[in-house]
């Protein structure tokens, strides 16, 4: 009886914090509503990410601080909460696995309102990388995209996003990169995806390094800029066409903000010769492939790289899937494209299909009513 009051006192004096959801900042904060020394952030973040710090040969693994005794209840405690005793996640659980011919691995993970998503890991030759999600759905409707055909059903939280990558580490993939182009319009969910870059590349958190991350978005201005500012992570644009009238079509939020003032905001976001922009293109058969356009493309970039920005085109062949009416280029004209781009002094790459036939390649992710459902 005496333990119990004890426990619900020390409930009214402690301030609810969900550590996984928490940047250092936030913990800080919450140490100082204790009227505690804030460097027991780093205790309390090495104590919660040490298994899973990444890059041993790049970043000195630090040994886990041991906890000063009026916290180490409070965090044990929650870090408990958060992972089950074979350090499953209460947050994420794994629905679905996947395994692409290729080595392509799609998950499916199941949140604890039932909602799903799904992240993908993608083994390649150099570096491993990891496509996450950053929302449930996606409110900008792009007409090519599996993802947003239901429009935006919420946002994930910065632990559900962290989560992603913690579950597939937990599978024992070797990650590289990490690239916000799963489910969502990142920059929608702006403070969320930032603060998951915060403990992600946090030195006691998962110790990633920024440039190993790339933020992808369809083209948010001020959110654009603000990256720039918050971060140092890469980021690439979802362009897919080469004027107004075209990307008003592929890309509706474009209707919001055209092209001029999209790439007038990422002319401010850093670039150069070695961590260039990166512009993405899907291929549409007949849409948007004809060399004219290839070179209304070259023109248009052109002209933004005379404004300081350093930037490669990543030409993406379209995945057909039952709720677009759009084909795949040929090959012949794909590589015509890029070659016409490349003659125009565009340095361009030609993204590899990867796990087509299990649903998990660019822009067929669902929140699990897609084409494999
Ligand atoms: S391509 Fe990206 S921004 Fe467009 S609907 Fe799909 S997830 Fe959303």
């Amino acid at each position: 009886m005496e333990q119990q009051k004890i426990e619900q006192h020390k409930q009214i004096l402690i301030p609810p914090i969900d550590l996984l959801q928490s940047t250092k900042k936030d913990i800080e904060h919450w140490l100082a509503s204790l009227v505690m020394r804030p460097f027991h952030a780093r205790q309390i973040m090495r104590e919660l990410y040490a298994k899973y710090k990444q890059r041993k040969d790049r970043y000195e693994v630090k040994k886990k601080a041991d906890l000063p005794l009026e916290l180490k209840d409070i965090v044990l405690n929650q870090k408990k909460e958060a992972f089950d005793a074979v350090g499953n996640q209460a947050i994420l659980k794994l629905a679905e696995k996947h395994v692409s011919v290729d080595g392509t691995t799609k998950y499916a993970f199941l949140l604890v309102d039932g909602k799903k998503i799904e992240s993908v890991f993608i083994p390649q030759k150099s570096k491993n990388t990891l496509c996450i999600s950053s929302q449930v759905g996606c409110a900008v409707r792009c007409t090519f995209c599996v993802s947003g055909k239901d429009g935006l059903l919420r946002n994930l939280s910065a632990g559900e996003i962290v989560a992603q990558v913690l579950a597939v580490l937990d599978d024992d993939k070797s990650i590289d990169n990490i690239v916000f182009m799963g489910m969502g319009e990142p920059l929608h969910n702006y403070n969320a995806v930032v603060s998951a870059i915060s403990i992600l590349t946090d030195p006691d958190g998962l110790a990633w390094s920024s440039r190993d991350i790339t933020v992808s978005t369809s083209g948010i201005p001020d959110k654009i800029i603000q990256l720039g500012k918050d971060t140092k992570v890469l980021f690439a644009l979802s362009l897919h066409a080469p004027n107004n009238a075209l990307r008003d079509q592929l890309v509706p939020i474009n209707k919001r903000w055209p092209l001029k003032v999209v790439l007038d905001a990422c002319a401010q976001f850093p670039s150069s010769e070695k961590h260039p922009l990166m512009i993405e293109y899907v291929l549409l058969k007949g849409v948007n492939d004809a060399l004219g356009q290839a070179d209304e493309l070259a023109e248009l970039l052109g002209s933004w790289h005379t404004k300081g920005s350093w930037f490669v085109v990543n030409l993406i062949p379209f995945n057909p899937h039952p709720y677009a009416t759009y084909e795949r280029s040929d090959a012949a004209v794909v590589f015509a494209f890029k070659k016409r781009l490349m003659t125009a002094g565009l340095k361009t790459f030609i993204r590899e299909t990867r796990g087509y036939e299990i649903a998990a390649a660019c822009g067929l992710l669902t929140q699990g009513k897609g084409k494999e459902n």
